[in-house]
């Protein structure tokens, strides 16, 4: 009987949820194949290529993917042009033992515009006009929305929470977290007057909030914490009308810019000292709608409004 030359490794993940990718290109590209429903195994097979004169394996190849409804592996490869070469001489050695095996290299490069056709990735990202760099993509935003949500649920159990997002950056945080509280809440919005669009006197409510909050857990979601001149007027504001707790749930913390020490309970990232867009926060109403946080170039930062000045 012939040795078996494969070996199956027998724990191999086929769910997002399940994998532990070594990279996050993998996760995206697993992503993408959901969308597509093309299913998928996460490193299932290592496939030895070399063994030393007692039998023992001294050179595997464990490809990324297995997608079994095409019957073909495929490995992701990275820009570094030493490993890529390392690569293509295993390939080309398990291509010689195994015939039979379907494998395919995707190159980073081609990978990268595959995602970007589907609106995904890095080169999608740095084609968006005006984007700079993107400090945050929308995969780890999506992992850690979710963490804060588990967070969250835990810390008001038993409770029914009213979220309170501030208008309009927060629009797309209020709507991704809510959904990961496991929790019966509430929300409710306000709109506070921003310094760059009332320059004549303090800052203001300009749009209330329509449920009473005495005697609610409040939590206020804010879409970035930057001198915290905002939210420690806002919390006064809320104070005042005597919740039973308030706590403060903020996505991004420029931390180095503080001027008003405010207390953020909840923090999604902390942000370096630069004006950042994307994922409902905005440059003058643009950018809103960007899947991750990004900086913006000098030119599109210099851009003015068309028409009159923009609040929040
Ligand atoms: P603060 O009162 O903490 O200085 O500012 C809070 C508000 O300023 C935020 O709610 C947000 O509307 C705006 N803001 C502060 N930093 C940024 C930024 O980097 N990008 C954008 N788009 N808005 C910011």
């Amino acid at each position: 009987m012939s040795r078996p030359l494969a070996q199956a490794r027998p724990a191999s993940a086929s769910r997002i949820e399940d994998a532990r990718f070594a990279h996050e290109s993998e996760e995206e590209f697993a992503r993408l194949l959901d969308f597509y429903n093309v299913r998928w195994q996460y490193e299932p097979r290592t496939f030895p290529l070399r063994r030393s004169d007692d039998g023992r394996v001294i050179e595997a190849f464990s490809p990324d993917f297995y997608l079994s409804d095409l019957d073909l592996y495929i490995e992701l490869t990275t820009l570094k042009q030493g490993l890529v070469t390392d690569k293509h001489r295993k390939l080309r050695q398990l291509r010689a033992l195994y015939p039979d095996v379907r494998i395919k290299l995707l190159h980073k490069r081609d990978y990268l515009s595959l995602l970007a056709k589907y609106g995904i990735g890095a080169a999608h990202e740095q084609e968006v006009m005006g984007v700079r760099d993107v400090l945050i993509t929308g995969t780890e935003i999506e992992r850690r929305v979710n963490e804060l949500g588990v967070e969250i649920t835990r810390d008001y159990a038993g409770k029914e929470p009213l979220l309170v997002g501030v208008l309009k950056g927060v629009t797309c945080f209020m709507a991704d977290l809510m959904r990961h509280l496991s929790l019966p809440l509430s929300i409710d919005f306000m709109t506070i007057s921003s310094y760059e669009g009332d320059r004549s006197g303090a800052v203001r409510i300009v749009q209330d909030l329509t449920e009473n909050i005495a005697g609610r857990d409040v939590l206020i979601v804010e879409d970035i914490v930057d001198t915290g001149m905002t939210l420690h007027h806002l919390r006064l504001q809320l104070e005042a009308r005597e919740p039973a707790s308030l706590r403060v749930c903020a996505l991004l913390d420029k931390r180095v810019r503080r001027l008003v020490d405010v207390r953020l309970d909840y923090v999604g990232f902390e942000v370096p000292d630069a004006f950042v867009v994307g994922y409902g926060l905005d440059h003058f109403q643009k950018f809103r709608n960007l899947p991750f946080i990004a900086t913006i170039g000098a030119e599109a930062l210099e851009q003015q409004p068309a028409e009159g000045p923009a609040a929040e």
